[in-house]
């Protein structure tokens, strides 16, 4: 670690030692991460991964935390933060911007500009990277609706390449990057429709009072804790269970919203962890469906 460090400071990237996981997880739960790095383009990236490779120090790449849950040991790693590399540009209907944007930047400049289609992520608290990596969607839109191509890195080859829609392996909550660690979301091009400016930022509007008043913003959480089963929604059947209210620890399911696992206050990852793996075995009991957790466990 103190040779990384020492990399670190010779090459002028800016980093942060010892720092608590719960400034890097919206859940806000975690033990400390021994270093976060933030590259501010994408030469430093590249300098970054070249040293990462010749030496055995574990990393993990984060965009907003939005998503995940540090563990309560903390994270013995570098933990890398694209939040530096968020500029943008508008072509006509093209809006491109940096992974480490969030998505609620993307849409505001895309309403700016009276530009359709990223209404919906407007409330989703991810980056732009993360948003791609999740397939992230919320009232009818998508990521794979709107995203016309990415520029990745590739730690592999150390090359950039270029994706384009097609190639992202979209499904529902899914994306190829999933698979392909490997691969980094520099920059994502939107592919977006002229519109009025007015309305494009009503149908914002109108999205944002639906999450406020469904959805449990009040409290810490990752959004929605697992995906929609096909043919049924995660958040009935853990209602039907009975489970809304149960709470481990400072870990409990959501009254507003029994889809979200929330952070009462002090919860800690394990608590959190066990709360998932008793709404998994009670539905799967009471219901025969097995729900997949949509957020990711960093241990
Ligand atoms: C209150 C709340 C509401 C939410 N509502 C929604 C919703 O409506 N719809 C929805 O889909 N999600 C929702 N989420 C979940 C979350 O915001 C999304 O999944 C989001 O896309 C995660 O982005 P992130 O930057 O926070 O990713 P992180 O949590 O930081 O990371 C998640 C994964 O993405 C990878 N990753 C991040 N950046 C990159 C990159 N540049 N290149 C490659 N991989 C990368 C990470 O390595 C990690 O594996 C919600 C969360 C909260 C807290």
């Amino acid at each position: 670690m103190k040779k990384l460090i020492d990399f670190l400071k010779e090459n002028k990237i800016s980093f942060e030692e010892n720092v608590d996981g719960k400034r890097l997880c919206s859940f806000r739960v975690g033990g400390r991460a021994a270093l976060v790095i933030k590259p501010a383009d994408t030469a430093e990236i590249k300098a970054l991964f070249g040293f990462l490779k010749n030496c055995e120090i574990r990393y993990i790449l984060l965009g907003k935390g939005s998503n995940v849950v540090i563990s309560d040991m903390g994270f013995d790693g570098a933990v890398i933060l694209l939040s530096e590399i968020k500029s943008w540009s508008v072509d006509y209907d093209k809006l491109s911007i940096g992974a480490g944007a969030s998505l609620s930047n993307a849409a505001s400049v895309a309403q700016s500009f009276g530009l359709s289609g990223l209404e919906f992520a407007h409330g989703i608290p991810g980056s732009v990277g993360g948003g791609i990596y999740m397939n992230a969607g919320a009232y009818g839109g998508e990521i794979c609706q709107v995203l016309s191509s990415c520029e990745c890195y590739d730690t592999d080859t150390d090359e950039v390449v270029h994706l384009n829609n097609f190639d992202m392996g979209f499904a529902y909550r899914h994306s190829i990057l999933q698979e392909r660690k490997n691969l980094i979301v520099l920059r994502a091009t939107f592919g977006l429709t002229v519109s009025d400016l007015r309305e494009v930022r009503d149908r914002m509007d109108v999205l944002r009072a639906q999450r406020l008043e469904k959805q449990p913003l009040e409290y810490p959480s990752a959004g929605s804790t697992f995906k929609r089963p096909e043919g049924y929604f995660a958040a009935k059947l853990i209602d039907d269970a009975g489970l809304k209210g149960y709470t481990v620890g400072g870990a409990q399911v959501s009254d507003k919203h029994a889809g979200f696992v929330i952070n009462r206050g002090g919860a800690t990852a394990s608590d959190i962890k066990q709360l998932v793996d008793y709404i998994q075995k009670t539905v799967k009991e009471k219901f025969n469906v097995s729900l997949e957790c949509e957020i990711e466990f960093v241990e």
